[in-house]
C-alpha cells in the first residue's frame, strides 16, 4: 500500500502549466475506506506530537501550515482532526476573515505577519494573505476597499502581489520558518451535498451562510483564481499540497502524512547537552537527594 510518502505525490513545489482539471478531487489513493486508513492516521498523529516535542525543545525552526479552499471544503474539520494530539501551548490557530478597518490601513501582508508563528511553535492559517488572489481577484469591489493609491492598481496588480508572495515566503523560509500550503480541493458537486446537509440537519445549520450559496455563482472564476495561484507561487520551500477534498477522511490523512514528512526531512530533535550543562545537571540531582 502506498502509505510511506503519501503526500508527496500531492506536493507541488513548481506549478508552471498547471491544471487543476488533471486533479481528482475524489482520489483516496489504495485506500478504500476510512476504516482502513484510521491506522495509519492516528499512527501520523501520535508521531506529530513527538515531533512537535522535538521542535519545541529546538526552539529554531518554526513551522506555517496555511489552508486555502472554497467553502465547505472542510479546512475546519482537517485542523481539528490532525492537529488533535499536538500540545496547544505549542500551536496557534488564526482565521482571516474580510479585513477590518485597522487592517485595511496596511499592507496586505500586515496582518498575517504579525501572527507569524514563533521559533518552535506551529502556525495554522485557516486562509492567509492568498485570499488576496482569490477573493479579492474573483470580486473587484474587494481591491476598491483596500485604498491603494490608484496608480499602482494596474493589470500587473496580480503578478505582482505573486511576485511579493514569492520573495515574503523566500525570506521566511530563509530565517527558519517552514511553509506548508494546503489547498483543499473540492468537487461543485460535494460542495451542494455538503450544503443541504448544512441545510438538513439541525446541529449543521449554524454553519449555513447565505453568502456561501452566493459565491457558488463563482464557481469557475474561483477555479482559475485557485490555478494561477498554485501556477505562480508553487516553489521548492514554500510547496502546495493540492488535497483531494471529496472524502474527508482523506483530507486529513494526507495533511497529516505532510505534516510528518516535514517535520522528518527537518530532522528535528531535542537539543544536545554539552558538558557544562551535564554537570550541572549531576550536581543539581545530587543536591535534590540530599533534602
Ligand atoms: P470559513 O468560511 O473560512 O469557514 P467563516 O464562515 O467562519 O469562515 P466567513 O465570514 O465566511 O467566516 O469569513 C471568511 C470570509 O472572509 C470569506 O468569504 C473570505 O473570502 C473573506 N476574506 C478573507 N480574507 C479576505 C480579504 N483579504 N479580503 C476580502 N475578503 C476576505
Ligand atoms: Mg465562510
Amino acid at each position: 500500500m502506498k502509505t510511506a510518502k503519501l503526500a508527496k505525490s500531492y506536493r507541488m513545489e513548481d506549478g508552471a502549466n498547471l491544471c487543476l482539471k488533471d486533479f481528482d478531487t475524489a482520489d483516496t489513493a489504495n485506500f478504500k475506506s476510512k476504516e482502513e486508513a484510521e491506522e495509519k492516521l492516528q499512527k501520523d498523529i501520535a508521531r506529530m506530537a513527538d515531533l512537535q516535542d522535538k521542535l519545541y525543545a529546538q526552539d529554531q525552526w518554526s513551522l506555517l501550515l496555511i489552508f486555502q479552499a472554497l467553502d465547505a471544503a472542510g479546512k475546519d474539520g482537517t485542523i481539528k482532526h490532525v492537529m488533535s494530539g499536538v500540545n496547544p501551548e505549542g500551536c496557534q490557530v488564526h482565521s482571516f476573515k474580510v479585513p477590518s478597518e485597522t487592517e485595511l490601513q496596511h499592507d496586505f501582508l500586515w496582518r498575517t505577519t504579525v501572527q507569524l508563528p514563533e521559533r518552535g511553535h506551529i502556525g495554522i492559517f485557516n486562509r492567509s494573505y492568498y485570499e488576496e488572489v482569490l477573493v479579492v481577484r474573483v470580486h473587484a469591489d474587494a481591491l476598491k476597499n483596500e485604498k491603494l493609491p490608484a496608480s499602482l492598481v494596474t493589470k500587473k496588480i496580480w503578478d505582482e502581489r505573486f511576485e511579493d508572495i514569492n520573495t515574503f515566503e523566500r525570506h521566511l523560509a530563509r530565517n527558519g520558518t517552514v511553509i506548508r500550503k494546503f489547498f483543499l480541493y473540492l468537487s461543485k458537486k460535494e460542495q451542494k451535498r455538503r450544503f443541504l446537509e448544512r441545510l438538513d440537519e439541525p446541529e449543521k445549520n449554524w454553519k449555513f451562510s447565505a453568502s456561501d450559496i452566493h459565491e457558488r455563482e463563482y464557481w469557475d472564476d474561483y477555479q482559475k483564481a485557485y490555478e494561477e495561484m498554485i501556477r505562480n507561487t508553487a516553489t521548492k520551500h514554500a510547496p502546495w499540497y493540492i488535497v483531494p477534498a471529496d472524502h474527508k477522511w482523506f483530507t486529513h490523512l494526507v495533511v497529516a502524512s505532510a505534516i510528518v514528512e516535514t517535520l522528518d526531512e527537518l530532522g528535528v530533535s531535542y537539543p544536545k547537552v554539552d558538558a557544562s550543562k551535564r554537570k550541572e545537571i549531576k550536581e543539581a540531582s545530587k543536591e535534590l537527594l540530599k533534602k
